[in-house]
C-alpha cells in the first residue's frame, strides 16, 4: 500500500474518493488484527511477501527510504508498478474490500495521523503467521542468520573502492542465498510465490535498485558494480 505520503493531499477532501492511488506501488503491511484473515484463508500465504530486517523501504514517518528495523509482511504487488495484488486496475477497486487489512481501513489520505501511528506497531511477522512448529521455521531462522540483508547504506563506499574482499563476500552471500532457496524449494515443493513469503526477495534483486547488475557465470551469479552508487 502506498501510504498517504505519496498521495496528493487535498485540504478540502474529507472522505475517500476511491481513486485507488493508495493501492498502487505495493500492498499494505499486515498487523496483528489481520492474522485471522490469513488463518481463515481469505488472504493466502501465496499473496504475501516478507520484507526482511535491513531491507530498504520507505518509512512514511520520516519520509525517507531506510533499512527496516524489523521485518514486515505485506500484501504482494503485481505488474511493473507493483500494485497491490487485490487492486483491480480496470475498476480501480479492491477485490478484498469487505475483508481488507487494518491498514487499508485506517488509511485516510487526507488525514494521515492514524495510519502513521500504525507504522512499525503490532506488525505481523513470519513467526506470527506460521508458528515455530512449522517445519520451515528453523529454515527461516537459518536463512536469516546465514544470509542476512547486507548493510545497504555502505554500498556507496563499497562501489567507490577497488574489487575487494567485501565485494567478493557479498557476491558469495548472494549466491549462497540462491542455493539455499533452491535446495529448500525442492525439498519442500515451494513455489516462487511461497518462497517470497518464507525468505523474502533474493538478495541479488535487492541490489538491483542500486545499479548493481548481475550476470550468470559457471560459478554462479557475478555482481557488476557501478562506479558510483547514490542512496535513495
Ligand atoms: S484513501 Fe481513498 S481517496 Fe485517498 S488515495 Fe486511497 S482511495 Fe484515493
Ligand atoms: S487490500 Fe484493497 S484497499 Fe488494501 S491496498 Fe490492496 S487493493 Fe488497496
Amino acid at each position: 500500500m502506498n501510504t498517504n505520503e505519496d498521495v496528493t493531499l487535498s485540504r478540502q477532501q474529507e472522505s475517500c474518493k476511491q481513486c485507488g492511488q493508495c493501492c498502487v506501488n505495493g500492498g499494505a503491511a499486515l498487523h496483528g488484527p489481520d492474522l485471522g484473515l490469513i488463518q481463515s484463508g481469505r488472504i493466502p500465504q501465496s499473496n504475501l511477501i516478507t520484507l526482511r530486517k535491513g531491507e530498504m523501504a520507505h518509512n512514511p514517518v520520516v519520509g525517507k527510504v531506510q533499512p527496516l528495523e524489523q521485518e514486515l509482511v505485506k500484501l504482494k504487488g503485481t505488474g511493473k508498478q507493483w500494485n497491490c495484488c487485490y487492486f483491480d486496475i480496470g475498476s480501480t477497486g479492491c477485490s478484498l474490500y469487505e475483508h481488507r487489512p487494518l491498514a487499508c481501513r485506517v488509511l485516510q489520505c487526507w488525514d494521515p495521523e492514524k495510519i502513521l501511528d500504525m507504522v512499525n506497531r503490532d506488525t505481523l511477522t513470519r513467526r506470527d503467521i506460521i508458528g515455530e512448529d512449522d517445519p520451515l521455521w528453523p529454515l527461516i531462522v537459518e536463512h536469516d542468520g546465514t544470509f542476512p540483508c547486507p548493510d545497504f547504506l555502505s554500498l556507496p563506499d563499497l562501489a567507490a573502492g577497488e574489487p575487494n574482499v567485501s565485494k567478493q563476500d557479498l557476491q558469495n552471500i548472494v549466491n549462497g542465498d540462491l542455493r539455499f532457496r533452491d535446495k529448500v524449494s525442492k525439498e519442500h515443493s515451494l513455489k516462487v510465490s511461497d518462497e517470497l513469503f518464507y525468505f523474502g526477495r533474493p538478495l541479488f534483486q535487492l541490489l538491483q535498485p542500486f545499479g548493481i547488475r548481475v550476470s550468470e557465470s559457471p560459478f554462479g551469479l557475478e555482481l557488476h558494480w557501478p562506479r558510483e552508487i547514490k542512496l535513495p
